[in-house]
Order: structure tokens, then sequence, then C-alpha cells
């Protein structure tokens, strides 16, 4: 069977097919492995320059990485705690709050993020009547209706934006707010539903001592996820070939038939079974060639993608005051602030691993920007010297941070994140209907029900259950 797709979501797959006695060979475009996931050295530090944060609470990324033998590899951040850039300063994220939704809005209030009139409004969300949703809405239309505007401009959509690239008047309530969109049905005010879904603040013990710390959120490699593909690679015992852009697939009468390379020289492979871990535009691509699957390739064509970029800075610990002594691993930008970078994270701080380099008189500080959301792609069309100007001047401002960089990495994401705009529900239950009347043939991958690295892990172990089930039929 073939896995066209070398990103964490296909080697996934290929380690979760990996006791099938079919062969599994995974056919990867590019000439490297691992899609959104890599690392590479900044001034000496190999930090990520993909994803770099793992979400524990889901299981799927931890248990795989132990599974691959990295289990030993995985390290704690020094703290999440983190702040937004707002009215011309860095705040602290408000405690209790469900992706920028605030749970408790005194924890708001005391927070400074929003101005004394935008917090006014918020709290009408505690009297204004129920808000009427039928089906699907842009993120910002409910929310805004709760809060108002200003809570929707400086709290979610730099929230989402974090995670998307994406902004909150197009993306879908019900696909990136899911639980959220789930209890805002029984409760009238959305501040009271978030309050539903975040465990209440640990008490103080008796002894009149500290409460214990929550666990940690997050989690991430100490050599940087870029370590995963590799060693998920390596134990999938697949046949794993780079370089190999699939341009057509085909049924034939016993299974599948891809052809492979390029146009002028064609390689044609036959598979018993196929799995796409690949973004929405070439599994689109793919699909169109197949009868019956229509469908599935116009709603995949329907996803559009974010491009953005992550410029790497390292600065001398003497030269970048904003970390010294804080506690805060980095702070989102909203896009009315108009600024350039739109997320800041202090990897040094985030991940004290980093930050201890034996043998530097002082210390390299790795600052981790990134630039672009949907909509924004003028600023990418920049060169990387503009763009390394650019983040440093950003940083100059918000952050006290001293002179030019020593050394910086710019890394382009162009089609980056898929965009789960009003209706992609709809449209993933149209592309799974589409791919279930297609014996032999899954899809996994971001573009489905969630962009992490867990989320996209889940829909790899869903299209190989998928895959084994074609081969043992019931
Ligand atoms: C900058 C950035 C930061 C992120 N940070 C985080 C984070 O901190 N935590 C987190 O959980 N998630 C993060 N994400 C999201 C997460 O990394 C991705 O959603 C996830 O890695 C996608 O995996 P995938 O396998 O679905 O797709 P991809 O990684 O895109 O892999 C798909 C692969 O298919 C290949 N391909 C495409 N077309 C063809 C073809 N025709 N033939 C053969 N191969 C083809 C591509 O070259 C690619 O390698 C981040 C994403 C980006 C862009």
């Amino acid at each position: 069977m073939v896995i066209v797709g070398g990103g964490i979501a296909g080697l996934a797959a290929a380690w979760f097919l990996r006791d099938e006695p079919a062969d599994v060979t995974v056919l990867e475009g590019s000439p490297r492995l691992g899609g959104k996931l890599t690392a590479s050295e900044v001034a000496g530090v190999s930090v990520d320059a993909g994803a770099e944060a793992l979400l524990r609470r889901r299981p799927e990324g931890t248990d795989l990485i132990k599974a691959v033998g990295l289990g030993e590899q995985l390290v704690l951040p020094g703290t999440t705690a983190s702040g937004i850039w707002s009215r011309g300063a860095v705040h602290p994220l408000p405690p209790r709050q469900f992706m920028g939704v605030p749970a408790d809005l005194d924890g708001l209030a005391a927070s400074g993020v929003l101005s004394p009139a935008g917090l006014a409004r918020a709290r009408q969300d505690l009297e204004l009547p129920p808000t009427a949703r039928d089906g699907d809405v842009p993120v910002a239309a409910y929310v805004g209706a709760r809060f108002g505007p200003e809570l929707v401009d400086r709290l979610v959509d730099p929230l989402l934006g974090g995670v998307y690239a994406g902004r909150s008047d197009e993306l879908s309530f019900e696909a990136t707010l899911g639980p959220l969109a789930a209890a805002a049905g029984p409760h009238r005010s959305l501040a009271e539903a978030a309050a539903s879904l975040i465990p209440a603040p640990p008490a103080a013990p008796a002894d009149g001592g500290e409460p214990a710390p929550r666990p940690a959120v997050f989690t991430t490699l100490a050599g940087g996820l870029g370590e995963l593909p590799a060693a998920v690679a390596a134990a999938a015992k697949a046949t794993i070939r780079t370089r190999a852009t699939v341009r057509e697939l085909a049924r034939t009468q016993h299974g599948w038939r891809l052809t492979v390379g390029s146009a002028a020289d064609p390689e044609y492979l036959e598979a018993d079974a196929v799995v796409l871990a690949l973004p929405a535009r070439p599994a689109a691509r793919l699909l169109n060639g197949v009868p019956g699957a229509s469908a599935a390739a116009a709603a995949l064509a329907a996803i559009e993608y974010a491009s953005m970029a992550i410029v790497t800075l390292a600065y001398p610990r003497s030269r970048f005051p904003a970390t010294q002594g804080q506690a805060r691993s980095g702070y989102l930008v909203p896009a009315v602030e108009r600024q350039a970078v739109k997320a800041v994270t202090f990897s040094t701080v985030k991940w004290p691993h980093l930050a201890a380099q034996p043998g530097r008189d002082d210390p390299i500080d790795i600052v981790r920007c990134s630039i672009g959301r949907i909509g924004e792609e003028s600023v990418l069309q920049r060169d990387d010297t503009d763009l390394v100007a650019l983040a440093a001047a950003d940083l100059a401002e918000q952050t006290g941070a001293q002179g030019p960089p020593v050394d910086a990495r710019v890394t382009r994401w162009g089609g980056g994140l898929p965009q789960y705009a009003v209706g992609h529900l709809d449209r993933v239950a149209t592309i799974e209907t589409a791919i279930a009347a297609q014996p032999g043939l899954a899809v996994c991958g971001a573009a489905y029900a969630g962009v992490g690295i867990p989320a996209c892990i889940g829909t790899a172990q869903r299209a190989a259950d998928r895959i084994r089930d074609f081969f043992i039929p019931e």
C-alpha cells in the first residue's frame, strides 16, 4: 500500500500500519520528510522552524513519541504564561479563558488588555438575552454579539490567529471552538459557557500554602519536534521515498495506480490501498481523477490556506532585557495593532533546556517571531533581510531588545495552515462520505479535524483503521 505525503500524518499512518502483511511505501514530494516539522540551528542552538509545542491534553502525540522511543526526550516548558501586546504594552493573558473567551470578567479586567469601554461592553454578556444561532457562524459574529468587537479584536482574534493564522470573522465557530459552540446552547451567557469548560482554579491548601501547580499544557522534544519525523519513519519500517511527488491517482481493476515524478519522466506504481496524507489542494488534485470522488475533491479545493513565515532571532542575553527575570513565554499581537509580527515566543524562556548553554559567558536568547495572516500575503513578499529587520524593529519597540540580532533564520510556510472557515464541518462530512464509498482509500492530515499535531495523528490512526478494515472485511 502507498501513503502519499511524508508529514507527521503520513508517517504516523505508516506507523499505525506497520504490522500489516502488505508492504507500506511513503511517497514524499519534497527532498525532506516531516512537512511542518523541522529543526535547525540558530546561533548554534537547535530550534524548531515549524511546529514547536505539543498539546499534552490529547494523548495521540505523546503516545506516538513514546512508542517510537523518544519518550525520554520529552521536556516541559519553564512557563506557559503568555501575554498580549495591547494599547502600547504587553499585558498578561486573562487567567480563565477559552481561546480568548473569558470565563472570569474580573480576571479580564485585571489583565488590562481591554479599554474601560471595551470592558464595559464585554460585561454585557452577563445580562444580554440569548444570542440566536442557526447553524455555523463566524467566530467574530457570535463572540462579538456577546462581548463586543474589542474583545474579539484584542483577544479572540489573536489567539485564533496563533493557531490558524486566520481571522475570526471568517473562521467557523463550530469547527475552531467546537466545545464552546456546544456549551453556548444551554448557557445564556458565553462567559458562563466558557466557565463550564475550564476547571476551577486550584483551591489553596488548608495550611495556607501555595495551591498545587497545574500540570503543563504543552511539551516538546529536547532536540525539537523536528526530530519526530525521522524517528516515526524508522519505527514504521516502511519504504520511504523523498522527491517522489504523486501527480495522478487512478482506479484500476484491482486497486490504484499512482503516477509519480515529472510529466517528462513519469513512474507508475500499483497499490492495493492508498492513504492521502496531504494538504487539501494536492489531495483535491489527485481525487479529481477518481470516478465518484468529485464531491470530495470540490470540498477539499474549497479549503483555503494561510501563508506565514517564522523569523527566528538570536540575541546575546545582555541585549535582550525582555526575558530576564520574566516568567512569560511570549505574547500575541492583535491585527488591529498593525504590526508586522503577530506572535512572539521567547523560546529560551519557554523551553529552559534551550537556555542551558554551558561555556557561553553571554548566553544566547532565541526569539521566535511569527509573521503573516490570511489576507496579509504582501508582507511575505519581502526578502529575508527585510523580514528580519521588520521583526527586530517590532521587538525593539515591544521588548526593548537592543541592537541587531547576532543570527537569524527565516522559514517560509507558503500555504502552511488550513482555514476552517464557516461550514468546515459540513465540508469534512462531504469528504468523508465520498471517501467512504472508495474501497482501499483513506485521507488524513491537518485539513480535517484539527491542525495540531495530536489531531493530525488522530486522523492518521482513523485512516489506518479504515485501511485495515479494507484488508480484513467483516
Ligand atoms: C509555522 C507553523 C507552526 C506550527 N506550530 C504548531 C505547534 O506548535 N504545535 C502543533 O501542534 N501544531 C503546529 N502547527 C500545525 C502542525 O504542524 C501541522 O498542522 C501538521 O504538522 C500538519 O501535518 P500533515 O502531515 O497533515 O501535513 P504536512 O506537514 O503539510 O505534510 C504533508 C506532506 O505532503 C507532501 N506533499 C504535498 N503534495 C504532495 C504530493 N503530490 N506528493 C507527495 N507528497 C506531497 C508535503 O511536501 C508535505 O511534506 C504549526 C504549523 C505551522 C505551519
